[in-house]
C-alpha cells in the first residue's frame, strides 16, 4: 500500500479502530516526497544500520529499509504495533522495538540489532521530546549521523551561529557532537493532523570534539551559567553561577581575550572554552 495516501491510511487507521494522540506528538506524513528525501539525506544505504524512534505507521522505515542493511524502529504507541506487522511485513531488515527510546539502554541495542554495521539515526521525531532524545543521542556517542525532521524553530537553533537571536546552550551542545546543518523546511500540509508550525529537516554528523574544550563538564557548566541570565552581561551572568566576586571574574573575561561588557550569546565555542579554562583556574 501507499503509506502517504491519505485515503489508504484513513481506511488502514479505521480497521485498527486507532486514534491519534497528541501526547505522543503523532503527526503522521502524507506526502511521499517527504520520506523519500529524509532517507535520501540519511546517508542509509549499504553497510549501514538505522535508528528510527516513532516509525507510526512506517512511511519513513520503508523507506530507509530500501536503503540501508537494517532498520530497527522503536515505537512507543503499542497501538501502532500491529499497524506496523502489517505494512512493514514485506521488510525482513526491519525490527520493531516496542518502547519508549527515553528509557532504552542504547548501547546494548545498537549491539544486538547492528553487528557489523555503522550506526546512524533517521527520524520524523515527536516534538514534545526532540531536544532530550537529541542530548541523548548526540551524547551517547554512538551514531555517525543523526538526520531528523523536528520545528523549524529548534532547527534553527541547533544550526545558529554566535550574535544570532537563535543562538543558546542547546546550539552549543549540538555543535560540540556534530557539524549541524538545517537541509529543507516541510510544510504543515504534508503531516495528518497538520501541526501548527512548519517543520525542517537537520542533518546532525558527527565529529571530533573541539580540541580547544579541556574539560567538557566544567565547558558546559560555563555555557549554562552564561546563558542562565539571558538578557544580563556575561559579567552578569556568570557572578550568579559561579562562587567568584565580579573583579576576580572580569579578571577571567579579559584574560580570555573578551571585551569585558560582552553577553554569553556573542561567543564562538573556542571563546567558551577559553573563558572555562580562565575561570577554572582561578576557581
Ligand atoms: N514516522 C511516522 C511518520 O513520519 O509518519 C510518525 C512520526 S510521529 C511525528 C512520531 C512517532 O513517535 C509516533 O508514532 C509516536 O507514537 C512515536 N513516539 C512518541 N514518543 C515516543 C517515544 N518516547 N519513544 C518512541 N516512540 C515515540
Amino acid at each position: 500500500m501507499d503509506l502517504c495516501d491519505i485515503n489508504q491510511i484513513r481506511a488502514l487507521l479505521d480497521r485498527h479502530g486507532f486514534h491519534f494522540s497528541k501526547a505522543l506528538g503523532q503527526n503522521f506524513l502524507i506526502e511521499s516526497w517527504v520520506p523519500r528525501d529524509i532517507a535520501d539525506a540519511s546517508g542509509a544505504g549499504p553497510g549501514i544500520g538505522v535508528l528510527e524512534i516513532g516509525p507510526g505507521i512506517g512511511p519513513l522505515t520503508s523507506e530507509l529499509a530500501q536503503r540501508a542493511d537494517k532498520v530497527a524502529a522503536v515505537e512507543l504507541d503499542k497501538d501502532l504495533l500491529p499497524i506496523l506487522a502489517e505494512t512493514l511485513s514485506a521488510f525482513p531488515n526491519v525490527t520493531v522495538i516496542p518502547g519508549d527510546v527515553m528509557k532504552l539502554e542504547l548501547s546494548s541495542l545498537v549491539a544486538e540489532q547492528f553487528p557489523g554495521l555503522s550506526p546512524m539515526v533517521c527520524a520524523n521525531l515527536p516534538y514534545n521530546i526532540t531536544t532530550p532524545v537529541l542530548t541523548l543521542l548526540l551524547e551517547s556517542g554512538l551514531f555517525s549521523a543523526i538526520t531528523v525532521m523536528i520545528q523549524k524553530e529548534v532547527a534553527q537553533r541547533i544550526c545558529a551561529q554566535p550574535g544570532g537571536k537563535d543562538y543558546g546552550a542547546f546550539s552549543i551542545l549540538c555543535q560540540y557532537y556534530a557539524h549541524c546543518e538545517l537541509l529543507f523546511e516541510v510544510p504543515r500540509e504534508c503531516f495528518l493532523p497538520a501541526p501548527k508550525v512548519t517543520s525542517a529537516v537537520v542533518k546532525l554528523t558527527a565529529q571530533k570534539p573541539p580540541a580547544c574544550v579541556h574539560d567538557k563538564v566544567f565547558f558546559f557548566r560555563v555555557v549554562r551559567g552564561a546563558f542562565g541570565l539571558r538578557r544580563k552581561t556575561l559579567l552578569n551572568a556568570l557572578s550568579a553561577a559561579f562562587p567568584l566576586d565580579k573583579e576576580a571574574l572580569r579578571g577571567c573575561i579579559e584574560a580570555a581575550g573578551l571585551p569585558p561588557d560582552i553577553r554569553g550569546e556573542r561567543l564562538s565555542i573556542p571563546q567558551f572554552a577559553a573563558l572555562a579554562d580562565q575561570i577554572s583556574a582561578a576557581l
